[in-house]
């Protein structure tokens, strides 16, 4: 048998690691399931576990860890409790790769730890970088660990790097433009949750789903591809293209541009960074039918409309915990807006407040950008209450 790849997958229970144990249950030979974690999707964490068992699972809820503790009792799976647990279980010999599907800053702390104990990190938890891309790139200079993108985007431009000797002209990632691309500024004032989470093209988790109609997603893609590929921000555009088909491209210094294409499927990207350096068969994936497709289109990003895309550039820009504010605010509005407590269009309007209320530190340790993320997630808690 080939070598098995052993995986942790941080967030097992979410959208990204759902579809990561599609992956391991197609490729049995290749892939094995060797920790999942999850927050309190209890139910779901148990048929996972009784299914694929793992050498542990970790869960992060106290009452959820309850109830997954008494379900697989008599079972070999352990379960772990908390977030040290998640730290304690990445330095484990029997984890060969960490997919970090975990959503929001929480995030920042495992890929850290995944790095520090020489792991392959495949990274689909962008917020890491968002926040703390100086430290997770640190670190990963620093040892033996690699980082593996697999948000589409990043991957694709990856892939389109793959044995280029060359000099990148720019990153052109694509964006859907979500549900409301075309919404004049009035309209886009009464949308509501159910609006937002009925994403045109990809099927994702709600927080990414929101963050892509405002844009904010690409932003964080923005400051994301600046950690991974090392190319200044005047050298990373984003065009929006509505089929979603063109999941990124590179322009290199002769003109040329490479795209990677393929329908819209998260496995994909998934599946390629579980098996780098192959390319893998995946004989269910749907062949893109290229004579159905007359058009392919792209648009400028409507900046007018959709200002957290520009604010994330400004927040890379400035640099230091700016980023990591502009994270944090923006977890707080997103959920805020999925409890229906905050408009579409105050979205961005919350993260500028809390951006000018919080102080600026140049170069924060991980400790401070803890302390950060608090400090903007209250600051923003307490804007919300005036609107
Ligand atoms: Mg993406």
């Amino acid at each position: 048998m080939a070598f098995q790849k052993r995986i942790a997958v941080l967030g097992s229970t979410g959208s990204i690691g759902i579809q990561t144990l599609d992956i391991i249950r197609k490729y049995p030979g290749f892939f094995k399931a060797q920790i999942l974690t999850a927050r309190s999707s209890s139910d779901l964490l148990i048929r996972q576990a009784l299914e694929f068992q793992p050498e542990a699972v970790v869960v992060t809820s106290r009452d959820a860890w309850q109830v997954v503790r008494d379900a697989l009792e008599g079972t070999p799976v352990q379960v772990l409790y908390g977030n040290d647990s998640i730290a304690e279980v990445l330095a484990w010999d029997t984890v060969d790769l960490v997919l970090n599907a975990l959503v929001g800053f929480i995030g920042l702390e495992p890929s850290l730890a995944a790095l520090s104990n020489h792991k392959i990190l495949a990274l689909a938890n962008k917020e890491s970088l968002v926040a703390g891309g100086h430290l997770v790139l640190r670190e990963a200079t620093a040892g033996k660990g690699s980082i593996l993108p697999v948000d589409s985007e990043h991957s694709a431009v990856f892939q389109c790097l793959r044995g280029e000797q060359a000099t990148i002209e720019k990153i052109i990632l694509t964006a859907s433009g979500g549900p409301f691309f075309r919404h004049s500024a009035r309209e886009l004032e009464s949308i509501t949750k159910a609006e937002a989470l009925d994403h045109p093209t990809w099927n994702m988790g709600a927080k990414v789903t929101v963050d892509s109609a405002t844009l904010m997603n690409k932003g964080l893609e923005v400051i994301e591809a600046y950690w991974l590929f090392g190319q200044p921000l005047s050298r990373i555009e984003v065009m929006i293209h509505p089929q979603s088909l063109i999941h990124s491209m590179v322009q290199f210094t002769d003109g040329t541009i490479k795209a990677q294409m393929g329908y819209p499927d998260m496995h994909l990207p998934i599946l390629y960074a579980l098996s780098f350096p192959r390319r893998m068969d995946y004989p269910d994936a749907p062949r893109m039918e290229l004579a159905h497709f007359r058009s392919m289109e792209f648009h400028m990003p409507p900046a007018d409309r959709f200002p957290c895309l520009e604010m994330a550039y400004q927040a890379m820009k400035t640099g230091g915990n700016t980023p990591c504010v502009l994270n944090a605010a923006n977890e707080v509005a997103v959920d805020a807006f999925l409890h229906e407590r905050l408009n579409f269009t105050a979205i961005p309007k919350l993260i500028s407040q809390t951006l000018e209320k919080v102080s600026y530190i140049a170069d924060p340790t991980f400790s401070i950008l803890k302390e950060t993320h608090e400090e903007a997630q209250r600051v923003a808690q307490i804007l919300l209450a005036s609107y």
